[in-house]
């Protein structure tokens, strides 16, 4: 029988059959503290594709950091053939401060493919790319929604890559579109590496969903089957026949400033010219009502309850 591949990871290797926590070293607090990021690596005997499956990239996005941590707990990351490389917290330094970025500011989903000498989230990047994204196949970005804007479960995949495309259709979110890619963000790096790439989006920043971390384990599963990695899914976490897949989409913003009241629930069905949600005054004087342009569905909800103009309100899509 063919031998799988050995992964070497800062200067570690895992052989067949092995699995190992290993720590890629970034750089030290001014306290002299050093910072690593840890990278549990399980690698079967049999060959087959190397996924990597990370959470944290933003620091305060919690919920992917729980699906890793709990499928780590529930040992499903060993598989029948291939490899997983799992990162439950990439951006360590954004995760201690409760914080999307590095401590100067930096956002490290824009600064792939990175700087080896770069500023802290340029660094970060650097390490990654050369410590692991050579070495992987297909690639699962998990993610919330920022700034208290709460995202109904939901995959985003690379237009241009057919590879991503069916990689998004196996993971099975409730909702699945295509996402432009941007510059400097891990998904557009991968891109570039010919990596197939998909980023899944589900709840809100700092705070547990539970539904959002059922259905980040679901499709992980789903896509780990999908490959051929392992033959069943025991239990199954979400029962769904088929995803929503999104072919328009629009931000609603906030027409004035003012108390923001929802009328939908995330996740929700809308029709052309409803009422989804109001921007008022604290007087009750004036009130804005925001309607739907069209018919379809409700795919993020801002849970900020004062808001300003141009404040993103509600992502809808068709
Ligand atoms: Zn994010």
């Amino acid at each position: 029988m063919e031998e799988n591949r050995n992964i070497v990871i800062g200067g570690e290797s895992v052989s067949p059959g092995q699995e190992k926590l290993l720590k890629i070293r970034i750089d030290r607090l001014p306290t002299g503290t050093l910072i690593d990021i840890p990278v549990y690596v399980f690698n079967a005997k049999k060959p087959g594709p190397i996924v990597l499956i990370q959470a944290g990239l933003h620091g305060d996005e919690i919920n992917g950091i729980e699906i890793v941590r709990r499928m780590l707990e529930e040992k499903q990351f060993k598989t029948n053939s291939g490899a997983v490389i799992a990162v439950p917290i990439l951006n360590i330094f954004g995760f201690i401060h409760f914080s999307r970025d590095v401590p100067d500011g930096k956002d490290v989903n824009r600064s792939f493919p990175g700087i080896k000498s770069g500023s802290m989230a340029s660094r970060i990047a650097y390490h990654y790319v050369s410590e692991i994204m050579h070495q992987i196949d297909v690639a699962i970005d998990l993610h919330t929604g920022g700034g208290q804007r709460h995202n109904y479960p939901q995959i985003r995949f690379t237009q241009e890559d057919e590879r991503s495309i069916t990689l998004a259709k196996a993971f099975n979110a409730p909702i699945t579109f295509s996402a432009k890619l941007i510059r400097g963000s891990f998904r557009n790096a991968a891109y570039k590496m010919n990596k197939p790439t998909i980023v899944y989006e589900a709840g809100e920043s700092m705070r547990f969903d539970d539904f959002a971390i059922m259905e980040g384990i679901q499709g992980i599963l789903n896509i780990l089957h999908h490959l051929g990695m392992i033959s069943k899914i025991e239990p199954k976490y979400i029962e769904r026949t088929d995803t929503i897949e999104l072919h328009e989409r629009k931000w609603l913003r906030a027409p004035t400033a003012g108390m923001f009241v929802p009328k939908v629930v995330n996740g929700g069905e809308i029709e052309k010219g409803q009422e989804i949600g109001l921007v008022s005054d604290t007087y009750a004087k004036k009130t804005k009502r925001i309607k739907s342009p069209f018919n379809g569905y409700v795919i993020c909800t801002n849970h900020q309850a004062v808001v300003n103009q141009g404040d993103a309100l509600f992502h809808i899509g068709r």
